[in-house]
């Protein structure tokens, strides 16, 4: 079983690497993401999260688990809105984060399949936060400089 990183770990801050293909061992990385994703009560993960650098995040915000690999950010749209966020690297903080209200991510799947995917409100927020850290961006980031070195203690 896989453990979270968390904090200060280099790992969190490392842009991490795109991937060829997905073989079965991305295939059991994101199964056991999302196990560790369920039991620590989060809608999201990154694999950087877990120790892997490489552009693979799990999401579910309760209509099933999404698996994607290479996501990224084709467009923002919207308002920007500032909302609560939490991020189980981080345990104990709470930050508010201000982002735009809707996105258009293209990912590919587990089979390969290169989809766009229109989100908005919480399943953009989610994504946006976990392709943050495939770019080894965390929320304290959002935070003036001074507050963040207190958070960060
Ligand atoms: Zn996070």
């Amino acid at each position: 079983m896989y453990t979270i990183f968390k904090n200060k770990n280099p790992v969190l801050r490392k842009k991490a690497a795109a991937l060829k293909r997905i073989t079965n061992k991305e295939l059991m990385l994101m199964d056991e993401m999302l196990k560790i994703m369920y039991r620590d009560k989060g809608i999201g993960l990154a694999a950087p999260q877990v120790g892997i650098s490489k552009q693979i995040i799990v999401i579910d915000i309760g209509e099933g688990p999404l698996k994607l690999f290479n996501p990224r950010i084709i467009r923002k749209k919207g308002e920007m809105v500032s909302l609560p966020e939490r991020c189980l690297s981080l345990p104990g903080l709470s930050v508010k984060v201000k982002r735009p209200k809707k996105v258009l991510v293209e990912a590919c799947t587990v089979s390969g399949e290169k989809i766009l995917i229109e989100a908005e409100d919480l399943l953009a927020r989610v994504l946006q936060h976990e392709i943050d850290h495939l770019h080894g961006r965390l929320i304290i980031d959002y935070l003036p400089w001074y507050r963040r070195r207190l958070l960060l203690k």
